[in-house]
């Protein structure tokens, strides 16, 4: 996907977005990341075509996303938002199922094709056992994962994720990153997500967009756009880089950029 000078307003007066230009690498994983407020779900939005922009295109298979039926874009990208809600006594089967809208007919009946893109998200996500269970019983990481499996029964080759592992403790973001990575890697999924945790965006991507006020102010590989000095002036802190065996480049957040000069 090209984003072209992707320019966005909610109340028509100031720009949450201001001329966005990147390319999404097909086949790859592209994090974004930035402070709380400087743009991320909102970019999201609009390459999902959730929000229109007020200038600017985002370029899909060389046709403008706004010139795709609304059905035609949901077989080629599946949305997994931040905040989502359903009726808590669905269970995961029914939920999943959801995914398989923009693949039917109005009226027809389930196919074989729909039901073997239902298994198949269960079995990625390793919800099969869960499927009977309702939504409200679930844990939280498998509650995100029932999520993914919607977004996955879509089929799509395009994934976007607002935040897939905020609220999810250390083992359980770990093992939905794992998750996303081997959808990238055995399945081909073009990623896109928003993420936090500058390791885990380090660990987990191929490509990196850094936005700040709007704007998309650093973008390429991730160990050549996090630096001490980019830290500081994206995020105000003051850090160090290491190189470890294991982990590769690791962040070491000394403090914040303010209390450096004290
Ligand atoms: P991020 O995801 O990086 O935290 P957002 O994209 O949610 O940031 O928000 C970017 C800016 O747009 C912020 O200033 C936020 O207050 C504003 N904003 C977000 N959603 C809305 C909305 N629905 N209406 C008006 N302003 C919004
Ligand atoms: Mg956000």
């Amino acid at each position: 996907m090209e984003l072209k000078g992707l320019t966005f307003s909610y109340d028509g007066r100031i720009d949450q977005l201001k001329q966005v230009e990147d390319r999404i690498p097909t086949g790859q994983i592209t994090t974004i990341i930035g402070p709380n407020g400087s743009g991320k779900s909102t970019l999201l939005g609009v390459m999902a075509r959730n929000l229109s922009p007020r200038e600017g295109e985002a370029v899909l298979d060389g046709k403008a996303i706004i010139a795709y039926a609304p059905k035609e874009l949901a077989r080629k990208l599946a949305v997994v938002h931040q905040h989502n809600d359903a009726p808590p006594d669905l269970t995961v089967q029914r939920l999943v199922a959801y995914g398989r809208l923009p693949h039917r007919r109005m009226w027809s009946q389930q196919s074989e094709e729909d039901e073997a893109a239902i298994q198949w998200a269960l079995e990625s996500t390793r919800l099969l056992d869960k499927r009977e269970s309702r939504l409200c019983t679930l844990s939280g990481g498998e509650r995100q994962r029932a999520w993914i499996a919607m977004a996955l029964a879509q089929r799509t080759k395009l994934l976007f994720l607002d935040e897939p592992t905020t609220f999810l403790d250390m083992y359980h973001q770990i093992e939905l990153l794992e998750l996303i990575r081997h959808l990238n890697e055995e399945h081909g999924i073009t990623i896109v997500m928003v993420l936090h945790d500058i390791n885990q965006a380090l660990r987990y991507s191929h490509h990196l967009i850094v936005m700040k006020e709007g704007e998309a102010r650093l973008s390429g590989a991730p160990r050549e756009v996090i630096t001490s000095a980019a830290l500081a002036d994206i995020y105000g802190v003051k850090a160090v880089l290491r190189e470890d065996d294991q982990a590769g480049l690791v962040v070491l957040p000394l403090g914040t950029a303010e209390a450096a000069h004290m």
